[in-house]
Formats: structure tokens, sequence, C-alpha cells
């Protein structure tokens, strides 16, 4: 009898399921998970000209990326600037070429300052909802400016009962950066130099980008003990239009897969609704600072010009 169990113990032991998964993954879900992923969302929508591209030009350059890549991403945009021609045939080109629209207020006011009520702030979210609903891609999620999601807890719940009135959730960030502010370096040197290498400025943008990739990536984890789908928070601007390729190669050769940022949203890490005061930031951020565990490791803000201007300044850029 003891040595039937002996048999049989030593037989199963190779078949344990933990074994079993380790050395056989098996179906698409287990090796899928092995891997971070991102997905990539635009702010704001710029109809100016930049040096040395007109605006369709360069807008046409960023939707080239995309579609060379197969990306399908979520455009937040303004409404101020999107009811004139330039700013619907804007809206239109990223409607057209599959990707989603959605929200990020009017006139782009910051939700923290004492200056704007929520009263005001619905305004300015209600106006952009007219304006963009009349797209076959609109989707119904709401980007804070600057990531400000209220000074007090009157203005954050009040808003954030506005935005489920209406159907809409929070288009969360859980990557940020100052793509922006590479952005104006490199406008501001291409306008006194328009021949000027870019070299160095594409490879800031990826350095920058990855590192904060991996910053947000590496927090989640400890957070959420798994790779999430990841929300990038990226301008639409001169930097995209000519760098988007590049940064969507480096993340795939580095072993993240690119998800459809509407897909994205499905993870249930975005049904999270932090308990912070002030609110906002990246996700991840907020998740962080209400966990209490990462005081000495989190910045405020989380990421802004001021961190990047030595380096920058250092390259010359
Ligand atoms: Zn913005």
């Amino acid at each position: 009898m003891i040595i039937r169990i002996f048999l049989l113990v030593i037989l199963m032991l190779p078949f344990s399921p933990g074994d079993m998964e380790s050395k056989f993954p098996t179906g698409n879900a287990a090796g899928k998970n092995d891997r971070p992923k991102i997905s990539f969302t635009f702010d704001d929508g710029n109809t100016d000209d930049m040096p040395g591209y007109a605006f369709r030009d360069w807008n046409a350059m960023l939707l080239q990326h995309l579609e060379k890549e197969g990306v399908k991403a979520i455009f937040f945009v303004t409404g101020r600037n999107k009811t004139d021609e330039k700013g619907q045939f804007l809206l239109s080109s990223w409607n057209d070429a599959g990707h989603a629209i959605a929200n990020h207020t009017f006139s782009h006011p910051n939700y923290n300052s004492d200056k704007i009520s929520f009263e005001d702030f619905r305004e300015e979210f209600l106006k952009t909802d007219t304006i963009i609903r009349r797209y076959g891609n609109y989707v119904k999620l709401f980007r804070f400016p600057y990531l400000k999601e209220g000074n007090t807890a009157e203005k954050i719940s009040r808003f954030r009962a506005c935005m489920q009135e209406n159907g809409y959730r929070n288009g969360y960030v859980t990557i940020d950066a100052s793509d922006w502010a590479i952005n104006a370096r490199l406008q501001k040197k291409l306008k006194q130099q328009p021949d000027a290498p870019l070299a160095a400025y594409r490879q800031f943008y990826l350095d920058h980008l990855y590192d904060r990739a991996m910053y947000y990536e590496g927090l989640s984890q400890q957070i959420n003990g798994r790779h999430i789908s990841h929300t990038i928070l990226l301008h639409h601007n001169l930097a995209a239009a000519l760098f988007l390729g590049d940064l969507i190669t480096m993340f795939r050769e580095k072993g993240w897969d690119v998800v459809p940022a509407k897909e994205a949203f499905d993870d249930p890490v975005y049904q999270n609704q932090p308990t912070n005061i002030p609110a906002g930031e990246s996700l991840i951020w907020a998740l962080a600072k209400q966990s209490g565990k990462f005081e000495n490791i989190l910045r405020y803000p989380a990421e802004d010009e001021m961190y990047e201007k030595e380096k920058m300044d250092r390259l010359g850029l």
C-alpha cells in the first residue's frame, strides 16, 4: 500500500498544474499575459502649421505612422479650435482613419484651479460633447486637462457624477510623460535652424518615453501584480509626426504588445476611482498615492518639463 501511494505521488509530480503551465504555456492568454501592453492616445488637436510643415502635412505624417504600424488610437480633443474648417478637417481625418474621438473639454482649463467651478467645467465638457458626437468613432471617454481631476471633494464628486449621468468614463492615462516639452524645444530649434539635425531629439523622445513607461509599468506591477493594458499620453504635435513610427517600433522590439486604445480601456484597472484630494495625475500614480506605500518615490506633479530641463540643456536640445 505504502509503495503504491509512493508510486502514485512520483507519477503525479511532473504533472502538477504549475509545472504544466511553465513548461507548456497553453493558448494565447498565457503567452499574452507574459508581455507588457501599451496603447496610444493623443491629446488636444492642434491645427497650426509647424516650422517647415503645413498643418495638413504633419497631421498626415502622424496618421501614416499609425496606419503603417496598424495601430488604432484615441484622440482626446479640445473643442475650441474644432468648429472651423481646419478643425472639422482634423476631426474627420482621424475619425475616417478609424481612430476614436473623445472629449478633452472646450478650452483646456485646469480643474484644480480655484478659478473654475464645477458648473463652468461641466459647460466645457458638454460643449465639446456636442461638437464630437456627430463623428462615427465618437467614444464617451473624458480626459482632464493636465490630468487635474479637481481640488476639493465636492468638485471631484460632482464631476464624477456628471460623467456618469452622461454615460462617460474617465479616459485615464497610466503612462504620463513630457513629450510636449520635447516638442516645444524641437519647434524652437527648427524655427531658428530649419535644417537642424533631429537625431538627438528623436533619441531623447524615445529614451524619455521608454523611461516613463518602465517607471509606470514597474509601479503598476507592485500595485496590480500583473501587466495591465497601459494608455500612454502623447500630444498631437510635430514630435509625434516625426518620431511616432520609431516609438511604436521601439516598444515592439522591447517586447511590448501594442493594443487598440479602445480595447485597453476594457482592462478592469480603469474601473478604479482613487480617493486622493486633489485628484488626478496618472492612474498608476494616483493608486500608488492612495496606497500610502510609495511616498518616497512619488513626485508632484508626477511629470513636468522641470524634471527634463537639465538633461535637455546638457544635450543642447
Ligand atoms: Zn491637453
